[in-house]
């Protein structure tokens, strides 16, 4: 059982330390009130002290009027969430009129505490939207609408250093459904751009909006996929830059080649011809001198029986070696005389490959010299089918961009006073 004198001081106590937390300068914590559910701090005004615009935050002499109680969630303590309670003044400000006063604890409009706001978007990087308004007691909206000013704020103020080697990158929402458009810089691992749509029209924007002439001026290579519909955005927004078709785009391809003369074999083969090929994609895709007697035997019917599947697999192979070219011109040689040879392959996938490689020679080849890639950031296209996945694909692509751009872009977030 605790005095009043005792019981009084624990709570003058309490109301220092929340001042205190708060950083209050013009206002002071009237009285601490702690209910079953939640410790209410009721902030008052203090004195005469000068109030700030919301707008411009500068140093207001007159009070307009006073406002009905506003309330903030804050952070928890000891597991009792803190809310704040106000009464807003509203302020003659010199420059802007009259308007609500600015509140060191929050954004103007926001429902909750700055540091109640960054502590989730901070939890929100790590895990879906739905687990951290759990962790926090807030519904799954409050935490969008967290995230989505969050965005807002970090793209607003977010550096913006020259930028010379971008990549660009399609990522699905929904299983191949829905498509999205993200640019990353290369050079700095960071994600600098998400669009709706992969068309031509839509990644305008990005060269036209987000980099504008002056940025573009300054991009030297630009990694993208042959299929992309971009190469001409590029040719016409970013002349210096160098167009180069994507190391790990070219493989995808190549392998999807293979693939596709594996199945039409295996569709064509008996049940009984079937039996040597089980398994024999790891037995020819491993290095010969790691094989067992049993294995080499094996490999060697299959080499002698010459099948698509087994060309596919050498082709597949020898086109590999391009990537440890160190001179253009033997790289170049190879490249031709790979063309050729798949060409003569009868592999109908393979020359459907060749024809477009050759149309886009002038992106391949700078590879040698270059050696960028995509796969430099092949961690963040997993992070974001990560999001996709933990949020059990975003209904709205607005929430989707806003949380690949708060996972991926490392934008800042806005300042605890
Ligand atoms: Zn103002």
């Amino acid at each position: 059982m605790l005095f009043d004198h005792e019981r009084k001081r624990i709570e003058v106590l309490v109301e220092t330390f929340t001042r205190k937390q708060l950083g209050l300068k013009a206002h002071t914590v009237k009285r601490v009130e702690q209910t079953e559910e939640f410790m209410i701090i009721h902030i008052d005004r203090l004195g005469d002290r000068l109030l700030r615009c919301g707008l411009c935050r500068q140093r207001c002499r007159e009070v307009h009027s006073v406002r009905k109680e506003r309330e903030w969630r804050d952070l928890s303590m000891r597991g009792l969430p803190l809310k704040l309670r106000y009464r807003p003044r509203r302020v003659k400000c010199p420059r802007c009129g009259v308007r609500v006063e600015d509140f060191p604890w929050a954004e103007p409009w926001a429902r909750v505490t700055t540091s109640l706001a960054n502590a989730v978007a901070r939890l929100a990087r790590e895990m879906s939207w739905q687990g951290t308004a759990r962790h926090y007691g807030l519904n799954w909206k409050s935490v969008g609408t967290i995230i989505k000013r969050a965005v807002q704020y970090g793209l607003k103020s977010r550096a913006r250093p020259a930028v010379h080697v971008i990549g660009i990158d399609e990522v699905s929402r929904r299983k191949g459904q829905v498509y999205l458009t993200v640019v990353y810089d290369l050079a700095r691992r960071v994600l600098l751009w998400v669009g709706e749509d992969r068309t031509e029209e839509a990644v305008k924007k990005f060269f036209t909006e987000e980099m504008g002439p002056r940025r573009c001026h300054t991009l030297r290579v630009v990694c993208m996929d042959m299929w992309a519909p971009y190469a001409n955005l590029v040719r016409q927004h970013a002349r210096n830059a160098q167009i180069l078709f994507d190391r790990f785009h070219i493989v995808k391809h190549l392998n999807e080649a293979v693939e596709e003369v594996r199945r039409s074999e295996m569709r064509r083969l008996t049940q009984k011809e079937k039996v040597p090929f089980k398994r024999s994609r790891w037995l020819l895709l491993k290095n010969p001198w790691n094989l067992t007697a049993d294995q080499k035997e094996r490999l060697s019917t299959l080499v002698r029986w010459n099948t698509p599947i087994v060309r596919a697999y050498y082709l597949k192979e020898a086109f590999q070696l391009f990537w440890e070219y160190k001179q253009p011109a033997r790289a170049k040689d190879l490249l031709k005389k790979w063309m050729s040879s798949a060409m003569r392959s009868r592999l109908e996938p393979f020359k459907k490959f060749v024809r477009m490689l050759r149309s886009h020679l002038d992106g391949i080849l700078p590879w040698t010299k270059l050696r960028l890639s995509n796969g430099a950031v092949e961690g963040m296209n997993n992070k974001i089918k990560s999001i996709s996945h933990r949020s059990f694909g975003f209904r709205s692509a607005k929430h989707f961009i806003a949380a690949i751009y708060h996972c991926c872009a490392r934008l800042p977030l806005p300042v605890e006073r």
